[in-house]
């Protein structure tokens, strides 16, 4: 482009922006806050954005499946080869009674393009104080950091937390932990740093129990030992909240056999992914996930090879 045509160009970008009372982009770089809310049934339901972590993957990323063809759907996606983009988007529930939040975000703690999920509950007009009940999926960090600030002090003071008993036992056994290596033993140390002091108040569910007003855990064991979706009914509409399962769909609901590195249990994790989102798409269900593109909202759609996310449009209402 000539210097006089990009001038012309930019001269002409400006007077748009003067006409629609914007200010530059230079001058405005944030995002607005990243909340959504919808309705189901009774229920308001607000998607909070926690923010992004772009993780650099290898050919050994996806157990049955090599770096070509992991490229290959990351391309199709239109997405850089060798890079994974995980958001992270907690769910807000309110009943009319109490303020539940499934799963809490990473609280600055994992990349610094992630954290943002206060100020996101900020901007929905919610301080922490007033969160009732918080339910957790699994104990993975970017899901439990946000119960504690980097200095270790609570963030949702007065909130019952409850978590899926499998994993508790899992993750608390100190001859689980003497045997892991790795980023497993991370997960074991950073289970400890979030929870011992705070043990005695943490409550437990056993998967499949309904955890809040109509709100029931469904076992979705693979991810990790207890990991936990949950289905949430109101007026009688439901929302499947889909946790790990699938995470990113153009990955692994396109591909739902793939096995990340993440799962532990790679088969068990295929068959709760195949259950799940063949429920969803059969029942044709409203699904929510934490690692789904932001609002993170959306139904499943069954293809030939595989499923389709089919996000919702965002509405005004
Ligand atoms: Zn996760």
């Amino acid at each position: 482009m000539s210097g006089v045509s990009r001038r012309a160009m930019l001269a002409g970008a400006a007077a748009t922006t003067a006409l629609l009372g914007l200010q530059p982009a230079a001058a405005a770089p944030l995002q607005a806050p990243g909340v959504y809310r919808y309705r189901l049934g009774d229920y308001r339901l607000t998607a909070l954005y926690d923010g992004v972590w772009y993780l650099p993957i290898d050919d050994k990323f996806i157990r049955n499946a090599g770096g070509a063809e992991v490229n290959a759907a990351l391309d199709a996606a239109f997405l850089p080869p060798s890079v994974l983009p995980i958001s992270f988007t907690a769910l807000l529930v309110d009943t009319g009674r109490r303020l539940v939040l499934i799963d809490t975000g990473t609280a600055g703690q994992i990349t610094d393009t992630a954290g943002s999920l206060i100020a996101n509950l900020a901007a929905a007009g919610v301080p922490p104080d007033r969160i009732d009940t918080i339910l957790i999926s699994h104990f993975h960090p970017d899901h439990i950091d946000g119960l504690k600030t980097k200095d270790g002090a609570k963030v949702f003071r007065h909130a019952e937390i409850w978590v899926p008993e499998p994993e508790w036992s899992f993750w608390m056994d100190d001859g689980n932990q003497s045997r892991a290596s790795g980023a497993v033993l991370g997960y074991f140390r950073n289970a400890r740093r979030i929870f011992h002091d705070i043990a005695k108040e943490v409550r437990r569910f056993r998967p499949g129990d309904e955890v809040a007003p109509g709100i029931v855990s469904v076992p979705a064991f693979g991810h990790t030992p207890g990991h936990t979706a949950f289905a949430i009914h109101s007026g009688g509409m439901s929302l499947l909240v889909m946790s790990d399962t699938v995470r990113n769909p153009y990955l692994f609901a396109r591909h739902p056999d793939w096995q990340p590195l993440f799962d532990m249990d790679g088969p068990m994790a295929v068959a709760a992914r195949r259950r799940m989102l063949d429920q969803a798409a059969a029942d044709r269900m409203l699904v929510e996930a934490y690692h789904f593109p932001f609002p993170a909202c959306g139904h499943i759609a069954r293809t030939a090879t595989g499923y389709e996310l089919v996000p919702v449009e965002w509405s005004p209402l």
